[in-house]
């Protein structure tokens, strides 16, 4: 029962930040989604405690970083959302060595990165997201990407273990890596970066994002890029081809300005959101016979 397993929890940890019904619309930055059942923002060190315990009570849970690349349902999610997010991020910086515990966002490592002349972050300044939702989806933009910088990477098992795994092992491709494939938790990451000019570096980060402005609808909540590209093609480009700028279904809409994204334009529901997702993907694929593959995580009851 999620009451005996807060009780539990509490006992372990008086000073634990736990909800229980906590709208997952605060949480995603679609700004949808129904409640979880339990919503449990742990520090570093109570992790491997919290899913220790989900296990012992069978209760099934759900981990998540700054929702920024999450679609969730109205109905919400049953069982327990653990936000390795802003209770969990501290930085640490030796030299050319950044080490970040998961719920550190990119924005602020990337800017301490700067603050110490380091080189390598730029691309990730304006990702919305946290540390370890950028190494479940090797999370890239302008020519970056973070297989790029990983050198280390603490991972705790769905079953407690704790693990290290090196970049390489990580099997980063294409807003992928091994960590959906087998269900770990991402606690920390070590990054390699260089010494670079720091003039240059904040110079860069803010040009890229000004294009990121100039380019994405960024006045509207959203998930970003909604769909992968797919091989040899541009999703937004083919959204676009196929008529479907300011397409609407309910709130959601195709953005004008940029067609790669599906915004909530105001009182969307995750139903109206999937439901244009779906027939985006029909349409697109009717027209140009791509399959438009979704880079937005479903999650949650529909
Ligand atoms: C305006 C906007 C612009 C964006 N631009 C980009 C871009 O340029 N490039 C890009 O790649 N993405 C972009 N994104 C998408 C998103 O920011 C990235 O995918 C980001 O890496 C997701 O991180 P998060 O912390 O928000 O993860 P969440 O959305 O919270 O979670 C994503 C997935 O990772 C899992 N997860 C999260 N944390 C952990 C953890 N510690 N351990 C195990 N699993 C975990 C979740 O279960 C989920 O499956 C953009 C999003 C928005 C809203």
């Amino acid at each position: 029962m999620i009451s005996d397993l807060k009780k539990s929890l509490l006992e372990t940890f008086p000073d634990l930040e736990i909800k229980e019904q906590e709208p997952m619309s605060k949480h995603t930055t679609f700004r949808v989604g129904g409640p979880a059942e339990l919503y449990i923002t742990p520090k570093a060190n109570q992790i491997a405690d919290i899913v220790k315990r989900c296990q012992q009570f069978e209760m099934p849970f759900l981990i998540i970083g700054n929702g920024s690349n999450l679609l969730v349902g109205d109905l919400g999610i049953k069982g327990v959302v653990i936000e390795i997010g802003k209770n969990a991020g501290e930085i640490e910086i030796e030299q050319t060595t950044v080490k970040a515990n998961a719920g550190a966002m990119l924005s602020v490592i990337a800017k301490e990165a700067a603050e110490h002349s380091l080189t390598g972050l730029e691309f990730a300044s304006g990702i919305p997201g946290c540390l370890g939702g950028a190494i479940v989806m090797n999370a890239g933009a302008y020519g970056g990407e973070m297989k790029q910088v990983v050198k280390k990477v603490t991972l705790l098992t769905k079953q407690g273990e704790l693990l290290e795994k090196t970049g390489d092992e990580m099997e980063f491709s294409y807003r992928n890596s091994i960590v959906s494939k087998k269900e770990y938790i991402v606690l920390s990451v070590e990054m390699e970066l260089q010494k670079g000019n720091k003039d240059e570096i904040i110079a860069c980060m803010k040009d890229l994002n000004n294009r990121r402005r100039e380019k994405q609808p960024l006045e509207y909540p959203s998930a970003g890029s909604t769909f992968k590209r797919p091989e040899g093609y541009f999703a937004g480009k083919l959204i676009q081809d196929s008529g479907l700028s300011g397409y609407q279904v309910g709130g959601a809409k195709v953005s004008e300005k940029h067609c790669g994204f599906v915004i909530n334009a105001g009182g969307a529901t995750a139903a109206d959101i999937k439901k244009l997702m779906e027939d985006v993907g029909a349409i697109v694929k009717e027209k140009y016979g791509v399959t438009l593959e979704p880079e937005v995580k479903m999650v949650g009851q529909f």
